[in-house]
């Protein structure tokens, strides 16, 4: 079932991941492992993008549960992942790499408008894409985001960048004797109803045939041990 090499990807961070050991905001310890993990790998040849979720800082769902408008909440959610993607491209540009930040609402103050064509030309240039804003829509996830920005800038694979060190049978925090998988088809992640990504982003992904790889953020090697293959993560091809 092997994917590599991988000579172009989509890194998924998601909010939650890099709030670390707080439910709310960031750690800079944490934004400048990303950092540091990206040039490394971009560094190596390899092309990068990034889509950033918003979980560490507001989820439209959670206010609309508590009666607010869930479109204004969403574009909130959207919003904080603007934020988050700002924060990535500037660690990327303190810790020596190049960085673009590119944005689903059109905000042209604060970053790029999102586009194919820029995005591909800034990572055929060597930069590290960044992308917020989701997919501009509510009632989206960014996990839908990064599969589509995936599937349209034609990448080898989504790398999810989590909290836990791949996909387990049951969540492992909850019941520690879950099972975890190094290798799983994406047909038996729908069949075992195993919760990698919402199932808007997973079908799309199912659909194209593009592998996730997800793995643990604060991981041994991280990204780079991912791409090489020796990292703790679990392949879905
Ligand atoms: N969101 C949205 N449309 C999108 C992506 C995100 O409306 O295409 C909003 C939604 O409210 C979501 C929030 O932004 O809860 C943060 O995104 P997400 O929950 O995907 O972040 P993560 O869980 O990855 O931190």
């Amino acid at each position: 079932m092997s994917t590599r090499p991988l000579k172009k990807i989509l890194v998924k961070v998601s909010g939650e991941a890099l709030a670390g050991d707080h439910s709310f905001g960031l750690e800079v310890k944490l934004l400048n492992i990303v950092a540091t993990q990206l040039i490394e790998i971009a560094n190596s040849g390899v092309q990068v993008a990034v889509v950033v979720g918003g979980g560490n800082i507001f989820r439209g769902m959670a206010v609309a549960a508590k009666g607010a408008d869930r479109v204004v909440g969403d574009y909130m959610g959207m919003l904080s992942t603007v934020i988050n993607a700002l924060a990535i491209g500037d660690a990327v540009n303190q810790n020596g790499g190049k960085s673009k930040v590119f944005s689903n609402l059109d905000i042209p103050l604060v970053a790029d408008n999102f586009t194919v064509r820029g995005a591909r030309a800034a990572i055929e240039d060597g930069s590290i894409a960044v992308f917020g804003g989701g997919t501009g829509n509510p009632f989206f996830t960014t996990d839908t985001a990064a599969v589509l920005k995936a599937v349209e800038l034609d990448c080898d694979a989504v790398i999810k960048a989590t909290k836990v060190d791949g996909v387990y049978s049951e969540d492992p925090a909850i019941n520690p004797d879950a099972e975890r998988f190094d290798e799983i088809s994406h047909d038996e992640v729908l069949r075992r109803g195993l919760r990698v990504m919402d199932m808007a982003a997973f079908a799309i992904a199912r659909e194209n045939n593009l592998p996730i790889l997800v793995y643990a953020l604060d991981s041994e090697g991280g990204l780079p041990a991912v791409l090489e293959g020796t990292a703790r993560s679990t392949t879905i091809a």
